[in-house]
């Protein structure tokens, strides 16, 4: 609870003073410390300020004031036991702390650079199993968890990575209203020790905010490795900051981490000062003035001190300007800014936001000049002479192809062989219900509807780990990087930037993530372009269409034809992207950079643990969605029954003249008679009906309803096209698999249900058409309207038709 949500008459005892340095200070002084109770007297006419009595006095705080306060009821403080012994310690207290705080719940937040490995850090520390991937952006929004150590419960955020704390990337924006709104008791600012002066440029903007702090210098193990050496310990004195070196992959130094934390958020840690980075005269004079009219205003300093606010105002953030419109003054500071502003750039020939920049990275310069020894870089020689490959001209296309064809080799070729043992276990299963179940309707929806439906999509997952395998080696290593970077030139083609290209591969994995993390990229326009073609990059859920059809059809040519519809894919989004920047959308471009990481091997650990989370997902939507979805289609095929008695004369006759036309069984049979039943049955169910409606549309495609029915099954995910496939063919041996099924001869018309330009035909529709319900919903969700996920729906769905009209009626040709 806050002290403002005290009403008049109630009683509170302080546990934490929130904001920062000064703010705390200022009300430390007038008595507001932890452990002291507080009474709200009465509120003023119109609700602020509100008197309190404390220690036998009367004070008045704004709401905003007291909203930094925070109090637990008397009983709740009596129910804790308390430390006594540190109640009253305000020697302890330094500008850079205030508050007395013992209620042993710490709220961190993890603030860094991109890609410095805050994410690894978190899921070590909380034990989730956030995304880590070796390129700039990987995590949007923020991410909480929490753990408990030594007697304090760590509430810990994983925020967006940011290159400084200015207002002009999303990401930016989010950390920065994060700290004013949130104010974490202690930020640990994760930095790499291989890139530091790049990353201690944010430490020096926290530096200025006057937060509790810890640096964690991670990728300890890089450094090391280097051969570099630094004396972190006396360049954390310097900053005021104490710094703990880390491995956050292995988890190396992580507890002398949250050690560090707790004596920060306690006050005991003897390095914590508080600095200023120092900056020329010129500017100096312009930061003071701009400080000294902020501080004439007492509600301004509560969450950023006045010389952040004054250094970021003199630098012209959007957003501090923002946070400072309300005020009265604001004009009158605005008159101010501008003048100085005016006087730096005339002192020192250049804007004051890089004049305070060049000063910042002058410090660090300064400071890394004392504490560190650089050896010759290693790591980073390794790095370029693998760039010079992948990035370069002649190679990086061929190497980018290779890469590819070597992942579609290794799902579908190595692949394989797990999957025909899973193949067997199926079968096995299937043949022992088959011998052992009594006939009945139990035993059709066992074998028919769940071992056809869920084995027939089960038996893939070792090709989807496979793929994931690979694309988390290349987010991983810094290879994705590099792919968006070789990408560029192409993406700025069609209006869009190399940054698209990462949730482009993404979602060869699965296309609902990679839409969410188009939220790396800066422009509005092109992050919408990004989100609709992503549903054409083919995800792994269409890979058992292809595994099944691919291995039934053209066993000779599978990665070849992996890569073709891939590619095919990826050709339809790129014309669709163009498409969409030309009539669509008008140009923005949005300058940044792109950084490229130094490749890094990836840990077995990560991998494996993606893997299993991987896995995990996939048997659980085999156990939910997909099970589903089977015994549906499987009740909507199986009923009505009909009995041999129920066919009409003239359909039993013509199912009878051509099975003797095929010679397949002989006519007079009693199984000819039943097969026929079964037809009949089949093509009478409610599904059969369905189906027969939605023919006509797909006719011109080769189709038949059978296909028509699993195509509009697998709008809920695209795994169910396979398992509708697996309910519908039932072949005269269940246990066959479903290939084979698909490609012997049906005994009633001697024709195989799939031909190869039909299993052609098939999967370019699956690859374009409709993306699946999940996608839709991201889609909406990301854009904030239904327009673009219809757009989706009816555009991919029409040029599919379009697309696969097309290779029917050459194939047709041949
Ligand atoms: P974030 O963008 O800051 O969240 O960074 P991530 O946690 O996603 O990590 C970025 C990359 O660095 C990943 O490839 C990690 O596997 C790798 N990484 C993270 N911590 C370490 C470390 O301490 N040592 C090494 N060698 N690699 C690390
Ligand atoms: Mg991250």
């Amino acid at each position: 609870m806050r002290l403002s949500e005290l009403t008049p008459g109630q009683t509170g005892v302080i546990t934490k003073i929130l904001g920062h340095g000064a703010f705390r200070k200022r009300v430390i002084e007038m008595g507001f410390v932890k452990g002291r109770e507080v009474t709200s007297v009465l509120n003023a006419p119109l609700q602020d300020p509100v008197k309190y009595s404390i220690m036998d006095y009367e004070v008045s705080l704004r709401r905003s004031e007291g909203a930094l306060i925070e109090v637990v009821s008397p009983e709740e403080w009596n129910a804790e036991t308390h430390d006594k012994g540190h109640a009253d310690t305000e020697e302890h207290d330094t500008e850079n702390q205030g508050g007395f705080r013992k209620d042993r719940v710490i709220n961190v937040a993890l603030i860094g650079n991109p890609n410095c490995g805050k994410t690894s850090l978190f899921n070590i520390v909380s034990g989730a199993h956030e995304h880590v991937g070796n390129y700039a952006g990987v995590t949007v929004g923020a991410k909480a968890g929490a753990l408990r150590y030594k007697g304090y419960k760590f509430n810990i955020v994983d925020l967006p990575g940011t290159y400084s704390l200015s207002a002009y990337s999303p990401e930016e924006l989010y950390v920065m209203r994060y700290l004013r709104e949130e104010t974490p008791d202690v930020i640990v600012n994760v930095v790499v020790a291989s890139n530091l002066e790049r990353n201690l440029y944010l430490t020096s903007e926290l530096i200025d905010m006057n937060r509790s702090m810890v640096i964690d210098l991670n990728m300890y193990d890089e450094l090391k490795r280097s051969g570099n050496n630094l004396d972190y310990s006396t360049l954390g004195k310097m900053l005021g900051v104490p710094i703990v070196p880390t491995t956050a992959s292995t988890g190396e130094g992580v507890e002398q981490l949250l050690d560090t934390v707790i004596d920060v958020y306690e006050m005991r840690h003897k390095d914590v000062r508080h600095i200023h980075v120092k900056m020329r005269p010129e500017i100096e004079s312009a930061v003071g003035i701009l400080k000294d009219a902020f501080k004439k205003d007492e509600t301004i300093g509560h969450h950023f001190s006045p010389r952040y606010l004054a250094i970021k105002f003199l630098e012209g953030d959007p957003e501090i300007e923002r946070t400072l419109s309300p005020y009265d003054s604001f004009p009158e500071w605005k008159r101010m800014r501008d003048e100085e502003a005016a006087n730096v750039k005339r002192e020192l020939g250049e804007d004051a936001a890089s004049a305070i920049a060049g000063e910042k990275y002058g410090f660090i310069r300064g400071a890394l000049a004392e504490t560190m020894a650089e050896n010759e870089k290693q790591e980073e020689k390794s790095t370029k002479i693998i760039d010079s490959f992948v990035t370069n001209k002649l190679f990086g296309f061929p190497i980018f192809l290779l890469v590819m064809w070597l992942m579609f080799w290794a799902t579908f070729q190595l692949g394989s062989y797990p999957m025909e043992w899973i193949e067997a276990g199926v079968s096995w299963i299937s043949s022992l219900a088959g011998t052992h179940m009594p006939d009945g309707p139990l035993k059709d929806l066992l074998l028919d509807g769940i071992i056809g439906g869920v084995g027939g999509v089960i038996v893939f997952l070792p090709n989807i780990l496979i793929l994931y395998a690979f694309i988390s080696f290349m987010e991983d290593s810094g290879y994705m990087a590099r792919v968006a970077f070789i990408m560029d030139k192409l993406m700025h083609r069609m209006g869009l930037h190399g940054k698209s290209f990462i949730p482009l591969v993404m979602g060869f994995g699965c296309n609902v993530p990679a839409i969410m993390s188009t939220r790396i990229i800066e422009s509005k326009s092109s992050r919408l372009i990004t989100i609709l073609i992503n549903p054409f990059m083919s995800c792994s859920a269409r890979i058992p269409i292809y595994v099944l059809l691919v291995g039934a059809f053209f066993p000779a040519h599978g990665s070849l034809i992996f890569l073709g519809l891939y590619l095919l894919g990826i050709i339809v989004a790129v014309a669709t992207a163009w498409m969409l920047r030309r009539f669509w959308f008008k140009k923005d471009e949005t300058p940044f950079v792109m950084e490229l990481p130094p490749y890094r091997i990836p840990t077995a650990k990560a991998t494996m643990r993606n893997m299993w989370a991987k896995a995990k997902q996939y048997l659980r939507k085999m156990g939910g969605l997909i099970l589903v979805a089977s015994i549906i289609i499987w009740a909507l095929s199986y009923f009505p029954q009909r009995t041999p008695e129920d066919v009409p004369a003239e359909y039993l006759t013509e199912a009878l003249t051509e099975m003797q036309a095929v010679d397949s069984i002989k006519t007079d049979s009693n199984d000819a008679i039943a097969l026929a039943t079964k037809e009949y049955q089949q093509e009478k169910s409610i599904l059969g009906e369905i189906g027969h409606l939605c023919e006509p549309v797909v006719r011109p495609l080769g189709f038949d309803w059978k296909i028509s029915v699993s195509l509009l099954a697998g709008a809920a995910a695209k795994e169910v096209v396979v398992s509708t496939l697996g309910v519908l063919y039932v072949g005269d041996d269940d246990a066959d698999a479903l290939a084979k099924r698909l490609k012997s001869p049906s005994p009633v018309s001697g024709q195989p249900p799939f031909t190869p330009l039909k299993a052609m035909v098939f999967m370019v529709f699956v690859l374009i058409y409709f993306p699946c319900i999940a996608s839709i919903a991201a889609i909406v969700k990301e854009t904030g309207s239904w327009k673009y996920g219809a757009f989706s729906i009816i555009y991919n769905t029409a040029l599919a038709w379009l697309l696969s009209f097309i290779v029917y009626r050459i194939g047709l040709l041949f």
